[in-house]
């Protein structure tokens, strides 16, 4: 059967043999709403895109958005292009061409001394986006439950329903973004699976304690349950802050799928290159839905990836050093206009009290930002679970040129 142009369609149908229905509804919703699973319908627009739409029509300066306005570094560039042009065009395998491979397991065993089976325990992936929802659905059922600290990264809530499992939320309370213990250990039942851990975290820019995440270790232990750690801002780091992997604690290397991608770490969230790290039978089951999902990553990107996977300790501090000037730029900056601000330990999120502006909500404060200030944030809620009410506090990023 050809296109066939929308006026030509009911000609078409008026000739469609009997055993085809003929009554089909004219009015686009009924079909919209047939053809749109039970397990999507609950998902709203981000509103960090909806932000970004905005930001766009009134011209002004994003900082919604996670993606710097610099560019990459310059050998990482001629790395890519390189590997096209020698040729590296064609699918890797499947769970990651051996040498990025290699790399990876290299660079963990250098920063944190914890060795991989490069064959056994990698998966390379389409950035850490894939990398997390590929071992969500590697590993719960449908029942199952989550344990998430609010606020968290938009994704993981969505990701949770994919897998028919439910999120239990514990709050992160500001100013230092703490958790009460108690309420943690409240929320691990019977049907805890895991628990996903973001650190250095979006958007509150915690960096969980040793103590602190030992605490969580013991829990994980105790309920027989697996940590999904997100490090993509392992290398954003201020004030001398150290990132401990959670895997790294004791008893945690094989209850832990560690997630990570060269997005944040070598500004390329374009290339969409990733990894998950795990003990072999996890990993088993991550690969065969990495695969049905993605296939692979990038070939070219993952040969790029191995030079970036080697670059001197010097770039990682460069890279923190950079981020905490344009941290303290616009905390500065906040702080003159009235903003009160809650200072980041990592990652490259400022979140704000803006209760003292006097907006309804939020949502509000954002859109009256972004028409007349010409400056986009993200609105609070969107980092709380479904529908969470007003918020008296947004998030800004500092991915700028200083
Ligand atoms: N995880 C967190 C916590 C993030 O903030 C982001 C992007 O903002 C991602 C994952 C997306 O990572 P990737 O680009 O590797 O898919």
């Amino acid at each position: 059967m050809e296109w066939q142009p929308a006026g030509a369609r009911l000609q078409f149908q008026a000739a469609l043999p009997a055993k085809y229905p003929r009554k089909v509804s004219t009015t686009p919703t009924a079909p919209r709403a047939r053809f749109r699973s039970q397990r999507i319908a609950r998902f709203t627009e981000s509103v960090i895109r909806e932000m970004t739409r905005l930001a766009v029509r009134h011209g002004a300066i994003n900082l919604a958005q996670g993606f710097p306005d610099f560019p990459a570094p310059a050998a990482l560039k001629n790395a890519a292009a390189e590997a096209i042009d020698a040729d590296i065009n064609q699918y890797a395998i499947t769970w990651g061409a051996k040498p990025f491979r290699d790399a990876i397991a290299a660079k963990y065993q250098r920063t944190y001394g914890v060795e991989f089976d490069t064959e056994r325990e990698i998966t390379v992936c389409c950035g850490a986006t894939e990398g997390m929802i590929a071992s969500l659905l590697a590993v719960l059922d449908p029942g199952d439950e989550v344990v998430l600290f609010e606020p968290f990264y938009e994704n993981y809530g969505p990701d949770t329903q994919l897998c028919g499992a439910t999120s239990r939320y514990v709050k992160l309370r500001a100013p230092d973004w703490s958790f009460d213990r108690d309420e943690l250990r409240g929320a691990f039942t019977g049907r805890t699976k895991a628990i996903i851990l973001n650190s250095p975290n979006n958007p509150t820019g915690k960096v969980f304690s040793r103590e602190e995440l030992r605490y969580i270790a013991e829990l994980c232990q105790e309920f027989d349950c697996l940590a999904i750690t997100d490090e993509i801002y392992e290398h954003i780091l201020y004030d001398g802050t150290i990132h401990t992997p959670i895997m790294s604690l004791p008893g945690m290397r094989d209850r832990t799928i560690l997630v990570n991608s060269m997005s944040k770490t070598y500004s390329v969230t374009g290339w969409r290159v990733g990894w998950v790290l795990a003990t072999p039978d996890l990993t088993d089951s991550i690969r065969k839905v990495h695969d049905l999902l993605t296939v692979g990553a990038a070939a070219p990107l993952q040969q790029a990836g191995v030079l970036a996977l080697c670059l001197p300790d010097d770039y990682y501090d460069r890279l923190s050093t950079e981020y905490a000037a344009r941290r303290d730029h616009l905390v500065t900056s906040l702080q003159g206009a009235g903003f009160k601000c809650f200072i980041p330990q990592g990652a490259y999120y400022v979140m704000t009290d803006i209760s003292a502006f006097g907006f309804a909500d939020d949502s509000s404060f954002v859109r009256h930002l972004i028409s007349h200030v010409g400056v986009a944030a993200v609105p609070g809620s969107s980092f709380f679970c479904p529908f969470g009410g007003r918020q008296s506090i947004c998030s800004l990023l500092f991915l700028q040129k200083t």
